[in-house]
This record gives structure tokens, sequence and C-alpha cells, in this order.
């Protein structure tokens, strides 16, 4: 990208709310249910039909607001966004528009040099989703599944205070990371429970006003956001460069050719004829609700980041990769409590060999199959000098593979370290003697042919001997 021009992006994030039950019904929010079978007659749009506001909405998007240290609105309206598409038969989706419930807000990002970054959260607005079409499996036909119509939403707004792609990457995240520590979001990002809008624009750099903007939509996951920006931001960079002017308009990425394409003209807000539903009353919420909801905030992200650097003296980079999530921190903070190890070194296994475990299976801490007390056994059996690191590599293999605690895999693999000084001294003297020529050499000044030594007697071992004995029995016996 060229450095004549500045990059500014604002995202609109759709949270689905973890309610049981719809926005303003009763039906299942269940996913993956056969098509219409959780949409009751409210979710259908009938004649008649009374919306009721679940009270578990308000609870979480309260906590939300609390979360980013925004304001929630004493009284916030619900009004109609009226349009028409056959996944919405009631010709309007139920939203927030003039008085949304949150405003305000802010979040850190750490920015690509590494710095804090405060962003702006200009609102969060409660909706409802509407119903899918679905095209697969129907001959020339689309089917219309409601079951997701009344699923309740958060969306979420930003400033547009964002200005790479990387940056709105790290914003999103830190977005997901959030709503899954409140535990009102699962943040399924597959199943469209968490989703994204990105408004991109470029302006000359040193330019006051923002440039006209278009706005993608629909990005379900990171590194979507992060191409689709970025292609956008080299597209409108070609059309200024070329002389030509950016058309404000909804686009759409096709994730299969990494490009955006357009798809309308840019509506305005007055084509949606926004106006208050008659049919809700204003959500009044009072102080003692709000802190109520406060006294069921858990511990945040960054004050659990912080806290894992200064109380544990853990690395900075790991304490963010550990409070990434709710449960990978706990699995860590357990960990710690069961072993003697300096957190850090717990830190080391948590973040390399137990999510290098994870990943490759494509599983979450949640499903991890060896125990936080467990992880903490194996730790303590190379601080006691049982294994060595390098066969407590081995070890944790087994453990994931299901053999057990790591005593009990050593004891079948037979793994426990040598350390009897006169066993390794008979094998250093067995491995000398085999290799008379690289004596010579050594004694002759070779030095570095240690290695080479450490590394028969590790092979004659199954590398059980202890390694610092065995340099120091090497390293006298060759004298
Ligand atoms: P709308 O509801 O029409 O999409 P909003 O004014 O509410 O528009 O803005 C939506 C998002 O677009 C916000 O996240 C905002 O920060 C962002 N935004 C507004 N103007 C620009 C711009 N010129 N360039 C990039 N993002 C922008
Ligand atoms: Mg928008």
């Amino acid at each position: 990208m060229s450095a004549a021009w500045e990059v500014v992006i604002g995202l609109e994030i759709h949270t689905q709310l973890a309610t049981q039950s719809k926005i303003f019904s009763g039906a299942s929010t269940a996913y993956g249910a056969a098509p219409n079978t959780q949409a009751c007659l409210v979710d259908l749009g009938y004649p008649g039909v009374l919306p009721v506001l679940n009270e578990e909405v308000v609870r979480m998007a309260c906590k939300f607001g609390l979360a980013v240290n925004a304001t929630v609105a004493p009284r916030s309206v619900f009004a109609r966004k009226n349009y028409f598409y056959p996944d919405l038969p009631k010709g309007y989706q139920i939203s927030q528009y003039e008085l949304p419930i949150v405003e305000h807000g802010e979040l850190f990002i750490t920015d690509e040099a590494g710095k804090e970054k405060r962003i702006g959260i200009t609102r969060a607005h409660l909706e409802e989703d509407a119903g899918k079409s679905v095209h697969e499996g129907l001959d020339r036909h689309s089917g219309i599944d409601l079951n997701r119509a009344g699923t309740p939403l958060l969306e979420i707004v930003s400033e547009p205070d964002l200005r790479s792609a990387k940056e709105a990457v790290a914003y999103m995240r830190k977005i997901h990371t959030i709503v899954r520590y409140l535990g009102i979001s699962d943040g399924n990002m597959q199943e469209g429970s968490f989703r994204c809008d990105a408004n991109v624009s470029v302006r000359p750099r040193g330019q006051d006003t923002f440039g006209t903007r278009t706005e993608i939509k629909n990005l379900n996951s990171f590194r979507f956001v992060e191409r689709a920006i970025n292609f956008e931001i080299e597209r409108q960079i070609d059309v200024l460069e070329d002389g030509g002017e950016v058309v404000q308009e909804t686009r759409l990425y096709d994730s299969g050719r990494d490009e955006t394409r357009s798809m309308r003209s840019k509506e305005e807000a007055n084509d949606y004829r926004y106006f208050p539903d008659p049919d809700l009353l204003p959500v009044e919420i009072s102080e003692e609700f709000i802190d109520g909801v406060r006294d069921t905030l858990p511990e945040l992200p960054d004050d659990k980041r912080h806290r894992f650097i200064d109380d544990y003296g853990v690395k900075q980079d790991d304490a963010a990769i550990l409070t990434a999530s709710r449960a990978l921190a706990d699995y860590f903070e357990a960990a710690v409590a069961a072993s003697e190890a300096k957190p850090q070194v717990v830190a080391n296994w948590v973040i390399g060999d137990l999510s290098g475990a994870l990943n490759k299976e494509g599983l979450e801490i949640e499903a991890c199959r060896i125990p936080a007390e467990d992880l903490a056994g194996l730790i303590k059996r190379i601080q006691d000098n049982t294994i060595s690191g390098k066969i407590a590599k081995e070890v944790f293999e087994a453990m994931w593979a299901g053999e057990g605690t790591a005593d009990a895999v050593i004891e079948a693999r037979g793994l426990k370290q040598i350390t009897d000084s006169s066993a390794i001294e008979a094998i250093v003297d067995k491995v000398i003697a085999d290799n008379p020529g690289q004596a010579e050499e050594y004694r002759a000044g070779k030095e570095k042919l240690i290695g080479f030594f450490v590394g028969q007697v590790m092979k004659e071992t199954g590398g059980k001997a202890n390694p610092g004995q065995v340099n120091a029995i090497l390293r006298s016996k060759l004298k």
C-alpha cells in the first residue's frame, strides 16, 4: 500500500446473545434444528401477535456495556426498520435506532507498533435476527427457514478509529474475547453467532475529512475480515489514483476469489423509515438493576492479563495468549496451583506442547484430554529430575494418547532417568572404548566432539541418562 494514503475503518459487529429463547418470543434459539421447527407465531409475523421482551437480553447488553466502560441508557427504545425480504415476514426488523441501550464505550488493542491504542465504541444496540434463505438441495427453488428469525443480536458499532486491517482484526478479536468472558455469546463464527460488516475508506494522508466508504457485509472469520479489508483498500486506492471516485455502496466478499463485489448502492437511514415500535414499551433500566449486573461481572481479559504479568511473572506476549479465552486462563491457573514450578515454565507447556496438540486436532481447551493437574504432574517429574525435558515430550504425547498420568507413563514405559553415576560411568567407558578415533581427536583439542559422545551415551540409554551427569562424566573421562 502506498504511504500517501491513510486507511479508515469502522466495524459493525453482530453477536448473537446466548439466551435459551428468542428476544421477543418463547421459541428456542438452539442451532441446527430442522427448518421452521423453532419459529412460533411471533417469529412468523402472524397478524395479531405481540412481541414480549426477554429480560435476559437486557441483562446481557448491560453486562457488555459495563465491560467496555460505556453508558447504559436508563431509557432505550425499540424501533421498526422497514424493508422487504423473504426471510423477514413482518416486513420490518425490530432494532434500536435513536436511543440504543449502550453508548460511548471503549476498549484497548495493541497496535502494529506494539502500543496500546484506544478504540471508541459508538454504541451497542439490541435487535432481532432475520431468517435464512436456503438454496441447497432444492431444485430451482429457494426455501425460507425462519428458525433464526427473532434470535437476539447485540450490534456493536465502533468509531472509525481503526487504521489497518490488522487493527480491525485485533479489535474484533478483543470484542470476541470479551463477549465470551462475559458468557453473553458463544462467539461461534461457523454458526454465524459472531460476524461483522466492515466500513472502509481511504484518504490522502494529512486530510481531515474522511473519504467515501464502502461497507463489506457479513464477514464471518478473522481471516476473511483481514483479506476483505486489504482487498478493498487496494481497490479504492486504484480507483482514486486513476482519477475516479469511490462509490458509497454495500459490497460482498467472495472468499473463493479473494475479492469484494458490488452488491447494492448504499441505502440511507431514511430509506428504512425507522419509527418507534408501538408494540413495545421503552426499556427502562434502574440504577439497582445496573448495580446488580455489575456484581456479576467476571474478571475481564485486560485485568487478567495484567495480573498474569504482575503476579506470575509471565512474559507479556504469553499472558496475552493465555488470557485470550477464560477457559485457557483457568486451565493455566489450575496447572500453576497444582505444580511447584515457576509459572513461566507452566506457561511454556500450555502455549507450546498443549496448544500444539489441541490445534492439530482443531480442539478448544474445553475439550483438552489432559487435565491441568496431570500437566502439573508431568512438570513435577521434570523438576525433580525423574525425567529429562526431552523424555518429557514423549511422556506428554503418551498422556495425550490416553496412557494415563505422567507417573503411569514413566512406569509403564520404563522412562525413569538414569542418575546412578556408576551406571552412567560404565556406559561412558563403553562408548569411549567403541570410538577410539574420536576420543583421540577430542583429546587433541577437537572439543566440539563432546556432542557426539553425549549423543552416543543417550543412544545407548534410550535418552534416559541425566544429561548434566553424562556431560560431566564424559569430560572427566576424556581428559
Ligand atoms: P450505517 O448505519 O449507515 O452503516 P453509521 O454512520 O452508523 O452508518 O456507521 C457505521 C460504521 O461505519 C461505524 O462503525 C463507523 O465508524 C463507520 N464509518 C463511518 N464513516 C466512515 C468512513 N468514512 N470510513 C470508514 N468507516 C466509517
Ligand atoms: Mg451499517
